[in-house]
Formats: C-alpha cells, structure tokens, sequence
C-alpha cells in the first residue's frame, strides 16, 4: 500500500535525521526529494508541486523554531505529516445518513474497478454495525455480474434484489428502482446499488448512470477506482464527475503493488473525499479510510489505531476476560489458550497485513519477511492442536514420541511440525509465567524484535532467513523412539 512512496519519505527523513541543525538548503533536498517520490508514485505533477511548495514554504517559516529543538527533523517531519494528512483529504469522511431511511448509495466505476465486490464489502461493513442493508443487481451488462453479487450477498448473509438475469437483459434504471422500493417496504435502512461500468469512458454508461441517479436520487455516489490504474485514474475520475458527479472514491486493490499516486491526485483535483479503502479479494479486506492513518502508514509510522480496532473487534470479551482472570489467579497457560488466541488472531485476517500496520514494519528487510509470512501456518498450528487430546492440551508435558507421532498424523503434519509447536508452546508459557512474575516479556519490547515473533503466544514464527530466532535445540530424549520422533 503506496510502498514506493513510503520508502522513498523514509529515506528521505532518515537522510535529514543525521543532519542535526537543518539549513534551508537541506530544506531544498528534502522537498526535492518529495517531489520526485510522489511523481514516481503517479501523483500528478500539479498535485506534487503544490504539495512540496506548501511545504518548502511551511519547513522555512519554521525552521529557526525548529533549530531550537533537541530534534530538529522531527519538527519538519510533523509539517509533511500534517501536509499529508491534508493531502489525502484531512477528516475522516463518513457515510451521511439519509434523514428518512433507506440511505441509498450508488457504486460508480468502470468495469473491474471493484464494483461488484466492494458492494459486498460495503454491505457487511453496514450490517457489522448494526445495519440491515440490501443489495440491487443494476449492473445488468457485464456478464454474471448479477449472479457474482448474488454470490457475494450469500456469502455475508445480505439479501440481493436482483429481478433481471442481466448478461444484457433488463433495465437497470427500473432495477435500482424497484430496489428501493423494495428497501421501504421491507425496512432495509440502506440500499446498495451496483451499476455497470465499462472497459473505458462512454456516452452510453454515463448516461445510463446519470438516469439511475436520477431514478433514485442517491444519498451518497460513490465513485469506485483501481488503485493501480496509474494516471488514467484521474482522467477518469474527471469524465465521472461531469457526467454523473459522485460524492466521495473508494480506492480498491490497494493492496497490490499500487503506487497509488493518481488516486490520492483525485481527492486534490476534484476536491472529493476517499471515503473507504479495499485491500484484498476478502469480503474483510475493507475499512474507512482515515486520512490521518493512512498519512502514517506512508511516513513509516505504521497503522495501530486500525489495528487496535481490529484486534478488539476479533477478540471475544468473553474470553479474554477469562483469560486475565486465569492470569491473574496464577493458573498455567495451555495450549487450549493458545488455540483461542489462534483463532482470534485467525479471525483478525492476513497476518502480514496485521503486523505490516507495526510502526517501521513496512520497510526494507521487515516488509521482505513480511511478504514472506505464510498466513496458513495459523491453520496448521490449529490442525495439530485440534488433533491433541484435551489431557495433552492441558499439559503438553505427557506427550511421548507415540503421542506425537499419532497427532502428526491426525492433523495430516510431520512429527518435526508437533515438535517444533510444542518447542513454541514452551517457550511462550515460560514467557507467561515470568510475565507474572515481573519479569517482562523477552523478545517483544515493543514487538520491535521480529526475533522474538516466534515467543509471543500463538504467533508462528517467521519464514526462514530471521536469523534471531533461537537455535533449534537437541533431543535430550533417552528414549531412542521418543528421539526419532522428535527428529521427525
Ligand atoms: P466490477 O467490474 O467493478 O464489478 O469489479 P469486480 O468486483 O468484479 O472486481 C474485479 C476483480 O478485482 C475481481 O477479480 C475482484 O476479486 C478483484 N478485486 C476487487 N477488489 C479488490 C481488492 O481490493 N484487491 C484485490 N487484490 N482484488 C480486488
């Protein structure tokens, strides 16, 4: 997400970190190198030099203030932060309510932008909260597009009006119409319109958009963009906004290798928020779009509000209650603790999208280990807990070599596998207890030290080439079948 980018201002501040007192020449290098880092990220040319004259011009007012201070960079990263911030669109813009339900939203865009799929994203975000949304199949020209929004509706449990089989049959102004109406009469409090786009610009799709518009005078238009689409996004957008005009963008496959440049040019160009984001072909791979989050994300700072959110969202109350009153009463941490904390973590989605919102996670080496994460490992570890007897579960002490062998094949897993999450288990109950005792957390100060990934309950340990993760150790065992098995 915007990686280029983010790695370019991170050289660039860590450049004007080593310099101690700034000069206004080193002003000069720093706004250079911003510009061409946003121009390299597809940003318009108009758009970046606005963006680096306001803050050439705010970084030479301050700087004598900020010469002042013990650390001078940082008070001329705090004013490209604040840039940013307002670059990508300053507040955070949420879905205005229509005064008398249904709220309508129409999705606008050009085929493939993401349409069909973030109305299902869109949808379960509403419901998550407490809404009862209904999707409408306008979208009658691309093929199955009717059926894959039925599909996606199925999938989150929201109904889908779709009267018209589409695949070029129907007519979507009476469609959305009709999708309304339905919405009133069964009390939906939104309705989401999916329109058709089409592979480029034309007469025919606009004015089919404007008519929809018009048929069911919308609360909110948004207009749907594919973040990787370089400066044709722009050039888009502009042909969208005089012809239907919408009210905010939602950015989609952001987590490709976007440079995403042109989009952030839109909200500058066209004065239009981003009002949510799409990171992934998961019906979760979508949330809100805070200016202010996403300005950190690219500063390097990482994203810990949304992943707070996240990890409160995932984790039930319930058990996480027990979990500190068991803490507290002393009683030993189990592996039927770490299957929970598995599955909550499982529930959160892509764990390297969860840790790439670290602070400094998303550069250099780190983001390389990142992308090398193997999300499926989460399953594994659980299938190989699932196959333990609840005896074992509770003290992973009993486990013989029979034992293990047995559950590597249940779980369809190398013994080496059982070995080597029992090892993990160990290491992070040890972890558990010295916690209580005050001891601290070893190998997570601020989870900086990825080394220590390995040890914090239920996180899998990293791909190979973390070379600070703790030397597998010997078998002890006397046992000679016990050490076969442990050998794996
Ligand atoms: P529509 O023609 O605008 O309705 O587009 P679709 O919803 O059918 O999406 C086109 C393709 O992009 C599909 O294969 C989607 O799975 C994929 N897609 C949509 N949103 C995202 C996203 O945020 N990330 C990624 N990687 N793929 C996406």
């Amino acid at each position: 997400m915007f990686d280029s980018l983010s790695s370019k201002f991170s050289s660039a501040f860590s450049a004007l970190r080593s310099r101690g007192r700034i000069k206004s020449g080193d002003i000069d290098e720093i706004v250079a190198e911003i510009r061409t880092a946003l121009i390299d990220s597809d940003v318009a040319l108009e758009v970046a030099d606005s963006f680096s004259a306001s803050i050439k011009e705010k970084s030479l007012e301050a700087l004598e203030q900020v010469n002042k201070s013990t650390n001078p960079s940082q008070g001329i990263f705090e004013i490209v932060n604040k840039e940013l911030v307002a670059i990508l669109g300053g507040q955070t813009r949420r879905i205005r309510m229509a005064k008398k339900a249904p709220t309508v939203i129409m999705l606008v865009g050009l085929q493939g932008a993401g349409k069909t799929s973030l109305a299902g994203k869109l949808a379960l975000y509403l419901k998550n909260q407490g809404n009862t949304p209904v999707l409408v199949a306008s979208d009658l020209q691309r093929p199955n597009a009717v059926t894959q929004l039925q599909q996606v509706g199925q999938s989150v449990g929201i109904p889908v009006f779709a009267p018209e089989p589409g695949n070029g049959v129907g007519d979507p102004v009476k469609v959305a119409q009709a999708g309304r109406k339905f919405a009133e009469d069964k009390l939906h409090n939104f309705v989401i319109i999916d329109t058709a786009g089409r592979l480029g610009v034309d007469d025919e799709l606009m004015n089919q958009a404007s008519k929809i518009r018009d048929a069911v005078n919308p609360d909110e238009i948004l207009f749907v963009v594919d973040a990787m689409q370089g400066q044709d996004a722009v050039r888009t957008a502009k042909s969208f906004a005089q012809g239907v005009g919408f009210d905010g963008v939602v950015l989609t496959k952001l987590d490709g290798d976007a440079r995403g440049g042109a989009a952030l040019s839109i909200v500058s160009l066209l004065e239009r928020p981003i009002m949510f984001s799409a990171t992934g072909e998961k019906v979760s791979d979508f949330d809100l779009f805070h200016p202010d989050r996403m300005a950190s994300r690219i500063l390097g700072m990482g994203d810990v509000a949304t992943l707070a959110e996240q990890a409160k969202a995932a984790i039930d109350p319930d058990i996480s209650k027990k979990f500190e009153e068991k803490f507290a009463r002393g009683d030993d941490f189990t592996l039927i603790d770490f299957l929970s904390q598995l599955q909550a973590m499982k529930k959160m989605g892509s764990m390297s999208k969860m840790l790439g919102m670290l602070p400094g996670m998303n550069s250099g080496a780190m983001k390389k280990q990142l992308e090398n994460f193997d999300d499926s490992e989460l399953v594994r570890t659980e299938a190989i807990i699932q196959s333990m007897t609840p005896a074992e579960r509770l003290d992973v002490k009993i486990l013989n070599g029979t034992r293990r062998a047995r559950i590597a094949k249940g779980s369809g897993r190398q013994v080496s596998e059982v070995n080597n999450l029992v090892d993990r288990f160990t290491a992070a109950q040890k972890m558990m207890r010295q916690m209580r005792k005050g001891g601290g957390i070893p190998g997570m100060p601020g989870m900086g030290k990825m080394g220590g990934m390995g040890q914090i309950p239920g996180m899998p340990s990293l791909p190979a080439g973390n070379k600070q993760l703790p030397p597998k150790k010997k078998s002890k065992s006397g046992n000679p079948a016990k050490r076969a098995a442990e050998q794996g």
